[in-house]
């Protein structure tokens, strides 16, 4: 039985899971009203949170703290303070249990929980507010092969959302105003297999001062944005062969991205998977899903060695649990 802790930037969760079942997936999030997130802010939520959401992540599961057998931590990557605040948390634990800690990477994560849904060996577009990768197993890693050049899709989105005055986080009400949108013509930038949205991000603010409606913007940007990536997960997979897609991150609950990322699998034979809302979005059943492979595979660290790796790289980790 392993308990995953998340932490890494606005969500604090718990989640446990037995023979690759989640048993428990509790999660509290950091929210503000004006402005993005305050990294030492959002750590004093996650210790004010800790313990309740571990006691209410116990009592669902239906389970003892003496049946756990690892903490896994989403030690990296990272918002340095709210990575610290977990891992204070995670060691605590870990030393009352007499516990190891496994540490698991973020956005390793968010690709293995698609093993959940059925994928076997998939490209992952994982799509959030900080991090926006293409992501896919090659020779002992879980290799890179196409990112944003700058800001990560959910945070352009929720820039633009703060712009035209809707809060963090802005992506969800974005869909909905898109509903009662029209087409525009946006800077569609893409590189190889990398993305940028800043020329865009320039672009709809100075349409918006010019008095377009918020609701033509709103669907253009989800058009072209969602265009982009599901182009560089295309050329992803035709270059290396594989055959299904996951979708992961919290811009992944956007039914027009997935929409259109299950016509692309279509049209070339392959499948399409998508996590429910609560495993595409910062969770820890997948920190804990994660942790029990790298567990059973053997990786486990003395509580007092593990650290923070706020800059770790999907590619710095070394696959060894496949
Ligand atoms: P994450 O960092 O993976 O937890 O995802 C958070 C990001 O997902 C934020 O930028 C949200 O605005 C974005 N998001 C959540 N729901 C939606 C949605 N329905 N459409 C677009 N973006 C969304
Ligand atoms: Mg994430």
């Amino acid at each position: 039985m392993i308990l995953g802790i998340e932490c890494t930037a606005h969500t604090f969760g718990v989640g446990i899971v037995k023979k690759g079942k989640v048993l428990a997936n509790i999660r509290d999030m950091y929210t503000t009203e004006k402005g993005g997130i305050i990294p030492v802010e959002s750590a004093k939520h996650h210790r004010a949170v800790a313990d309740s959401i571990y006691q209410q992540a116990l009592d669902k599961a239906n389970v003892k703290e003496k049946d756990i057998d690892a903490i896994a931590l989403s030690n990296a990557p990272g918002l340095a303070p709210c990575l610290l605040s977990g891992l204070e948390f995670a060691k605590k634990k870990a030393k009352e249990l007499g516990v190891p800690i496994v540490p698991v990477n973020h956005c390793i994560a968010h690709l293995e929980i698609g093993r959940s849904v059925g994928a076997k060996d998939p490209v992952l577009l994982y799509a959030s507010g900080a991090n926006t990768q293409i992501i896919a197993y090659a020779a002992g890693k879980y290799r890179v092969f196409g990112e944003t050049l700058d800001v990560g899709i959910g945070n352009f989105i929720d820039k633009f959302a703060r712009y035209v005055g809707l809060g963090f986080p802005g992506g969800p009400k974005i869909e909905q105003l898109a509903k009662n949108g029209k087409y525009l013509e946006l800077p569609y930038s893409i590189k190889g297999m990398d993305v940028s949205f800043s020329g865009m991000q320039t672009k709809v603010q100075q349409l918006f001062d010019k008095g377009i409606k918020v609701e033509d913007l709103s669907y253009s940007i989800q058009e072209t944005a969602f265009a982009m990536l599901v182009e560089a997960a295309e050329r992803a997979m035709a270059h290396t062969g594989k055959k299904e897609l996951v979708m992961g991150g919290g811009v992944g609950c956007n039914a027009r991205f997935q929409e259109m990322c299950r016509i692309m699998c279509e049209e070339r034979g392959a499948k399409f998977f998508c996590p429910s809302r609560e495993f595409l979005v910062d969770n820890a059943g997948m920190i804990a899903y994660t942790g029990e492979l790298m567990f059973n595979a053997g990786i486990k660290e003395n509580p007092e060695k593990v650290d923070i790796k706020p800059r770790e790289r999907t590619d710095d980790v070394s696959v060894t649990w496949r």
